[in-house]
């Protein structure tokens, strides 16, 4: 029996679906004091830097971006914690058969926590201790991949077979936002010392964010600028 053992977390953004511009957003902001001579207008920083400084958050609204991201159950689990500003579509494991993909965490991951809640730190492995996790993994994923089969071969629907699965298990799902509900998630799943309230995340669901952060910055440079700027603090 096959199964795939993945370390990689892979997001990438559906630019057909891409929309808005920091232009836009200064457009919605005018709306309110220029009415519809507002649409003639460009991109300015020192308007965007204004509106984000002193919160107001509404025009950063005005912008779509839709990533398809593949990550193992856990990390769309904390994903879709996301509420505000965030639609989702995600893979059924009623409908179809789930693929034998699963999560290992890399060499390079830190393994041990060390501290207590709130201020934990993590550190590398001893060589042994990313042995047994490779292999706990492994064979974790293999027994329960036999029973899902087993179940499905014997005519149990999907359904309930998929109950023996893991959360390391790779799903897919689609993630669509507007720049303002980005920087919320941003701001709760990157970790940045140097942000006004600094988060701790776990890693791999920081990977999805640090790759959404690095499309939110290419597409919005301005918006990304001004709020990186400012603490990192959605407005
Ligand atoms: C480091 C970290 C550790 C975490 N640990 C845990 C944990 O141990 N257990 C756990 O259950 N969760 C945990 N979470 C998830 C966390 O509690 C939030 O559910 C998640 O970060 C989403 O944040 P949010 O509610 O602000 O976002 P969204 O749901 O996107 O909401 C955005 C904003 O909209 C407003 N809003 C949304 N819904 C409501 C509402 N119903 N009423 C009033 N205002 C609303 C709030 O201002 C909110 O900040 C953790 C998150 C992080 C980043």
């Amino acid at each position: 029996m096959t199964i795939s053992l993945r370390s990689d977390i892979s997001v990438s953004l559906d630019e057909v679906n891409l929309a808005g511009s920091d232009a836009k957003i200064c457009k919605a902001a005018r709306v309110s004091t220029l009415g519809s001579a507002a649409a003639g207008s460009g991109e300015a920083r020192g308007l965007l830097n204004y509106l984000m400084k002193n919160r107001h958050g509404s025009p950063f609204e005005h912008g779509q971006m839709s990533f398809l991201v593949e990550a193992p159950i856990f990390v769309a689990r904390e994903f879709m914690r996301h509420r505000a500003g965030w639609s989702y579509n995600e893979t059924s494991g009623r409908y179809k058969e789930l693929e034998p993909v699963f999560y290992v965490p890399k060499d390079s991951r830190p393994l041990v926590q060390e501290g207590k809640a709130g201020e934990y730190r993590f550190v590398a492995g001893t060589y042994e201790q990313y042995g047994i996790t490779r292999w706990e993994h492994e064979q974790a994923y293999r027994t329960a991949w036999s029973a899902y089969q087993r179940m499905l071969k014997a005519g149990v629907a999907k359904e309930i077979a998929r109950d023996v699965l893991p959360v390391g298990l790779f799903t897919s799902f689609y993630a669509t936002c507007n720049p303002r509900s980005l920087m919320h998630f941003l701001s709760l799943r990157t970790k940045n010392t140097d942000a006004t309230f600094p988060s701790f995340p776990q890693e791999e669901i920081e990977d999805v964010a640090l790759a959404m952060e690095a499309a939110f910055a290419s597409h919005f440079p301005l918006t990304w600028e001004v709020w990186d700027r400012n603490g990192r603090v959605a407005p």
